[in-house]
């Protein structure tokens, strides 16, 4: 996207991308197209057209969001344009059959998080403040700065990047990676490094730590990272982040310092550990993993990031379910529970348009459980259907 978002980006006057130019014809309105001619300044200059037609970059959030900006001194209304989703941590605008999406970084429930989901294409998630990426995909560039790396399951489009992301830390000088993942795929994944290390020449070094539900894996100091169940044809697993911290046992609360200090160098234990569930990542899975004993944090993770590979009735729940992944019905049917404070949906179907996902979300989830979810739209066409 970044890419496109850059050819795009062109003051009026310079040569456009042809699909602009063919977009342009449909828009007959002469006032739109004096506009496109004379191009629209907004702010400090950035300039971005569609189809002849004015949209602005995420710079000029603020002008947007009043619904005005700056043309050579003068104040344009940008009324038509129509908001999609203020929520979704950036801004998603749509005019007629075209949308520009300018999502990350994402702040939910202040973690941040970045990435790129497309189902059976890929998905790669990261959270840089906790210094891990959940899946390869394709080995998005700046996956490979994260030196703990969490793969859900092993379809390509969740693990296809792995090699690359090994050797790149490599080649960079940086420490091997952790890659914590379902023991069942450890053998099968060494297997894959080893072949590719004798094809391309390079060591594959990182550390492959099989872990499986039950188990957990102490991240940076404060974290703990344990797997939890999740239903796909394939071996599978999800990923919950719990924030881990020594607090005052309650009945001390109010003491004096000294008098705590007194009782804990006699050897007592002042303090317990308290855990928080922060982060939640499903990878792929149908709507079984949400009833399963035993994922109950899962749903009351601070943010939880999850696959809604379908939206509407073109593919059943039952047509899901046997994927093993999730239907939008089952998540409404099990709206209540989801006790996260915020929720990113990935993974959606490659056959949705970023205006269409946002279309369907907005018709289908009930307000109070849609306020909380924020779709990642990265990878998706900017065309409506
Ligand atoms: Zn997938
Ligand atoms: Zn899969």
């Amino acid at each position: 996207m970044p890419g496109v978002k850059q050819s795009l980006l062109r003051h009026e006057g310079r040569r456009r991308h042809p699909e602009l130019d063919s977009e342009a014809t449909e828009s007959p309105n002469e006032s739109r197209e004096d506009e496109r001619r004379a191009g629209l300044f907004i702010g400090t200059g950035s300039l971005l057209t569609l189809s002849g037609r004015l949209l602005a970059d995420s710079s000029l959030l603020s002008l947007l969001e009043r619904r005005s900006a700056r043309r050579k001194g003068t104040t344009l209304r940008l009324a038509e344009l129509e908001l999609l989703g203020r929520d979704t941590g950036g801004v998603a605008l749509r005019e007629g059959a075209l949308l520009l999406k300018r999502q990350l970084p994402l702040s939910l429930a202040g973690i941040e998080v970045d990435g790129i989901s497309v189902a059976g294409q890929e998905t790669c998630i990261l959270l840089p403040r906790h210094k891990l990426v959940f899946d390869t995909g394709r080995c998005p560039q700046r996956a490979v700065y994260q030196k703990t790396v969490m793969v859900t399951h092993a379809h390509l489009d969740h693990i296809g990047g792995l090699p690359f992301l090994v050797s790149t830390r490599g080649m960079l000088g940086l420490p091997p990676p952790t890659v914590v993942l379902p023991t069942a795929i450890v053998d099968g994944t060494h297997d894959m490094l080893r072949a590719i290390t004798a094809l391309d020449g390079n060591p594959m070094a990182c550390e492959l730590l099989p872990l499986s539900p039950g188990g957990e894996y102490r991240h940076l100091p404060g974290f703990v990272v344990r797997p939890f169940a999740t239903f796909h044809p394939v071996p599978s697993q999800g990923y919950l982040l719990y924030n881990s911290k020594q607090k005052l046992k309650p009945e001390l609360a109010g003491l004096p310092g000294d008098t705590i200090r007194d009782r804990r160098l006699a050897g007592e234990e002042v303090t317990r550990m308290v855990e928080a569930p922060e982060v939640a990542f499903t990878g792929d899975t149908s709507a079984e993993f949400i009833l399963h004993p035993g994922n109950e944090d899962v749903l009351r993770a601070r943010l939880l990031i999850m696959e809604l590979t379908f939206l509407d009735d073109e593919v059943t729940v039952e047509h899901a379910r046997s994927f093993g992944h999730m239907h939008i019905d089952e998540f409404v049917e099990h709206a209540e529970r989801f006790q996260n404070e915020a929720i990113l949906l990935i993974h959606f179907s490659a056959r949705y348009t970023a205006a269409r996902i946002v279309e369907l979300l907005d018709e289908r989830l009930p307000p109070a459980l849609r306020a909380k979810c924020t779709p990642l739209l990265a990878g998706f066409s900017d065309r409506s259907t």
